[in-house]
């Protein structure tokens, strides 16, 4: 017999005797950590897992200062011409999961506008070299979409940099957790539904008005809308009405030749955590409650932004694309 075999038996021996052990003694048992959580992907093996540092930026906060920094698939997707000549917006694309959808859809073959608030200009500008390090056409058009007028003003400005409009991604998102209904004021309950209701439906209706058939929007959701979280009232509402709002449009635009998507994210390490999205105990945890134990980074989610829009997939309207590290996913 082998060392290797004979080391082999003495592991499955002993790990005999603790199984024996715990089931004699079930209040050690408790005690016991838990397995360690096994990776999906060799990349997935280098994510981090909680306990994260205790952190906290002003809001909208910026990717680039945050520890550990999010992947956003700067240095890893790859892509295969699924979106050869297509014209893109994506708004919050400066940032996590919004950045991740640009790089890939640049990567995709398509030009991409991004838009964000103008104190994210340090992340925007990361994101406008590495769409033009593919020889691709990056827009940056800065400005708050609580504004009626500034998002009319967007998508024409978007529209015309980019010499027409196919995709629409509304993804940008304002969350500040509050412990109970009382301390959401009426301020705080407008922003959430400007930033996260109104203006998806703003840009989404002047987008409709330019796009041809073949068009596509995108409506970022969340997990939170079929299962809200205490502490995060009106955000989980917000991302319920997108995809409510996704699911009926769908049917609506159907007829025109234009699909809707939605991308429902569970946990994501992204600055909108760290910026006022999650209190300092819940962010130092973020991610453990979920089956892999860990945050989602925004490239794992990049390629459901590119199904969602990939005309392959050209019969798939009013669908939900999660990635919720085995959480639930709202119908
Ligand atoms: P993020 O902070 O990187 O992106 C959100 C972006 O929203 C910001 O970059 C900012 O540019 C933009 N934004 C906010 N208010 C704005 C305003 N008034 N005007 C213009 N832009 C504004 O965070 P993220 O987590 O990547 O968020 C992207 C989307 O993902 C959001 O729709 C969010 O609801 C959704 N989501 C995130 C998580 C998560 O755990 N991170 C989970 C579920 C869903
Ligand atoms: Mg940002």
């Amino acid at each position: 017999m082998s060392e290797i075999d004979t080391s082999r038996r003495t592991f499955v021996a002993t790990a005999g005797i603790a199984a024996a052990a715990a089931g004699a003694l079930p209040a050690m048992a408790q005690d016991t950590p838990p397995p360690p959580q096994a990776p999906t992907t060799p990349q997935a093996a280098a994510y981090p897992k909680p306990p994260f540092a205790n952190q906290r930026q002003p809001w909208p906060g910026l990717a680039s200062r945050m520890n550990p920094r999010p992947d956003h698939g700067e240095t890893s997707y790859k892509g295969s011409g699924k979106l050869t000549g297509k014209r893109a917006l994506i708004t919050g694309g400066d940032s996590g999961i919004g950045r991740a959808a640009a790089i890939a859809y640049a990567r995709e073959g398509a030009d991409v506008a991004i838009n964000y608030l103008p104190a994210e200009e340090p992340d925007a500008k990361e994101v406008v070299a590495l769409i033009r390090a593919e020889g691709r056409k990056a827009v940056a058009i800065p400005g708050d979409l609580r504004d009626e007028g500034f998002c009319n003003r967007l998508i024409a400005d978007a529209a015309r940099q980019l010499g027409g409009l196919d995709i629409l991604v509304n993804n940008a998102a304002r969350q500040q957790t509050r412990p109970d209904i009382a301390s959401i004021s009426s301020e705080d309950f407008d922003a959430t539904m400007k930033t996260n209701v109104y203006a998806p439906f703003w840009l989404t209706k002047a987008a409709v008005a330019r796009m041809a058939a073949g068009g596509v929007i995108v409506f970022t959701s969340s997990e939170q809308a079929g299962d809200p979280s205490p502490d995060i009232l009106e955000y989980a509402m917000s991302r319920a009405a997108v995809l409510n709002l996704g699911k009926g449009l769908a049917k609506q635009l159907a007829p025109k030749g234009i699909r809707v998507n939605i991308v429902t994210p569970g946990p994501f390490w992204t600055p909108l955590q760290v910026s006022g999205g999650a209190t300092p105990e819940k962010l130092q945890q973020f991610g453990k409650s979920s089956p892999l134990g860990r945050p989602g980074q925004p490239a794992e989610i990049a390629p459901l932004y590119v199904a969602a829009v990939d005309p392959q997939a050209s019969f798939s309207t009013g669908q939900i694309f999660g990635a919720t590290g085995g959480g639930g996913q709202p119908g």
